[in-house]
């Protein structure tokens, strides 16, 4: 690609939405009174400053600042997390949770609306996940229903929740306890389609093993160096065999944070690996832990290094709830789906042409396999313009949320909204490229208006939560949550 079409690319894709958010701020709905305009500008300083896990100062304060103009009591540092806050509306019973989030990723930076890999100057981190997207709808979910509270009985909480990513932020709010006031809880996810979210994630359990050996000149006094590179080298190894013998629900990532220096003539005294190990639920995830444990013990044996193991974070495995899922599925049939201009399929279609074939196979949500027309248009339309049938589902997805910890508290459930191209997937440069473009806008206020719509469906039919309630009591067996991560482990900023 050229760099005068990358540049007008670009600019037409700005110009889209400019004259979205133009539109979009001018455009009150009947008897809406919120700052649509700091929302929205909200969103654009929290994609801009993509702030990574615990460190997102802007980000919260942004949403924070926010909820509190529009009324809300706002507690920033809540948890002992200084970028988490609670903020508040209404009183009374029942107690609402919404869960937003903020933090970006590392290693995601790109211009927006530009349809090739770029990263944009002088960042490294970006939102390949949509957290922008996510917290400012929740904010602003929050905004309608306190417009339409009138006098109902009911508390709605936003729970500022930072450190999604690599960092399970809620799993330490949960820990806190700060999520045990609420009858249940409710959230959604930027995605390429419209969907209730069912099954199960993975628990994960995230580790540094350092070692430490002893420093020497490679070749002068090789036989008085222990090597710690050595080490982490054996334990990789170790672990790669390891895999062989472990379950298909079982992952095991690992990533080098520190190999020892950059000079060969030395052995390397320090040397560590971070390793990110998930299976189904806590009990297997503890178990898998150990043998790795074990591996690396081996690896120090071998280099005569002494090992020190620094636990990381945690979280538990999803508890979605059906009696919530039929909430949220009904609210989102309730609430009119966003419409597309040509230009912004023009500029979908755009987009959606660099995703591999395989990649858009694997975005399908596997449902459509039994509705053959919903899944031709899922291949070949560049936005969803409908809803993916819901049915619920306890099987286990691969990969891991925080959201699972507050599911353990208190009965929880999430949908997907609609923000990119079809077939993008999370974590992927495309999906950070189109998280300003106007689709993302119009996915944003559809949730905010899904979530709205559920959260009064339940204020006016508290039996839902009862029975929401009695399905997370049959789940749990009333047994009272349990942090995977121990107390005396603290958030850590750094990687
Ligand atoms: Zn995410």
């Amino acid at each position: 690609m050229n760099r005068f079409s990358c540049r007008f690319q670009g600019e037409l894709f700005f110009r889209l939405t400019e004259r979205f958010k133009q539109a979009y701020t001018e455009t009150k709905k009947g008897g809406e009174t919120m700052n649509q305009k700091q929302l929205s500008q909200c969103c654009k300083t929290i994609w801009e400053a993509s702030e990574l896990r615990f460190k997102e100062k802007k980000s919260s304060a942004a949403l924070a600042d926010f909820l509190e103009q529009e009324g809300f009591t706002v507690e920033r540092g809540i948890g002992k997390l200084a970028t988490a806050f609670r903020a508040q509306v209404g009183q009374g019973r029942p107690v609402i949770g919404l869960l937003a989030e903020y933090d970006a990723l590392e290693g995601l930076s790109q211009i927006a609306g530009v349809t090739h890999p770029e990263p944009r100057p002088g960042y490294k981190s970006g939102h390949g996940c949509g957290h922008h997207l996510l917290g400012c709808a929740v904010a602003k979910a929050a905004c309608l229903v306190k417009e339409a509270l009138d006098g109902k009985s009911g508390t709605i909480i936003v729970f500022g929740c930072p450190a999604e990513e690599g960092g399970s932020g809620k799993t330490y709010m949960a820990r806190a306890g700060l999520f045990d006031e609420l009858d249940c809880a409710l959230t959604w996810h930027p995605s390429s389609i419209n969907t209730v979210i069912s099954g199960s994630y993975q628990a994960n359990v995230q580790l540094y093993f350092h070692f430490h050996g002893v420093a020497s000149h490679a070749a002068g006094s090789p036989h008085l160096g222990r090597s710690a590179l050595d080490a982490v080298e054996l334990m990789n190894v170790g672990v790669n065999f390891l895999r062989e013998h472990i379950e298909d629900s079982d992952r095991i990532h690992y990533a080098l944070i520190d190999c020892g220096g950059k000079s060969p003539n030395v052995v390397q005294a320090a040397a560590s690996v971070l390793y990110l190990i998930r299976s189904e639920n806590n009990e297997k995830a503890s178990a898998l832990v150990e043998r790795v444990k074990q591996v690396a013990q081996g690896a120090a044996l071998m280099t005569e290094t002494t090992l020190e193991i620094e636990f990381d974070k945690a979280c538990s495995s999803m508890l979605s709830n059906p009696v919530l899922e039929n909430v949220l599925w009904k609210a989102m049939q309730q609430t009119s789906l966003p419409h597309y201009d040509d230009s912004e399929k023009k500029a979908a279609e755009a987009f959606k042409r660099t995703i591999s074939e395989e990649n858009l196979y694997l975005g399908m949500p596997k449902i459509l396999r039994r509705y053959p027309e919903l899944q031709r248009r899922y291949l070949e339309e560049p936005l969803c313009t409908w809803i993916v049938p819901y049915e619920h589902s306890e099987a286990l997805q691969m990969g891991s949320t925080d959201v699972s910890d507050v599911s353990r508290v208190t009965p929880t459930a999430q949908f997907n909204a609609a923000c990119y191209c079809m077939g993008t997937l999370g974590h992927s440069w495309q999906l950070c490229a189109q998280g300003l473009s106007a689709p993302a806008w119009k996915g944003m206020d559809y949730a905010a208006e899904v979530l709205k719509t559920a959260v009064l469906n339940l204020l006016d039919d508290p039996q839902r939560i009862a029975e929401a309630k009695a399905w997370h009591l049959e789940k749990t067996r009333g047994e009272k949550y349990h942090c995977p991560i121990p107390e005396e482990v603290l958030p850590k900023t750094n990687y």
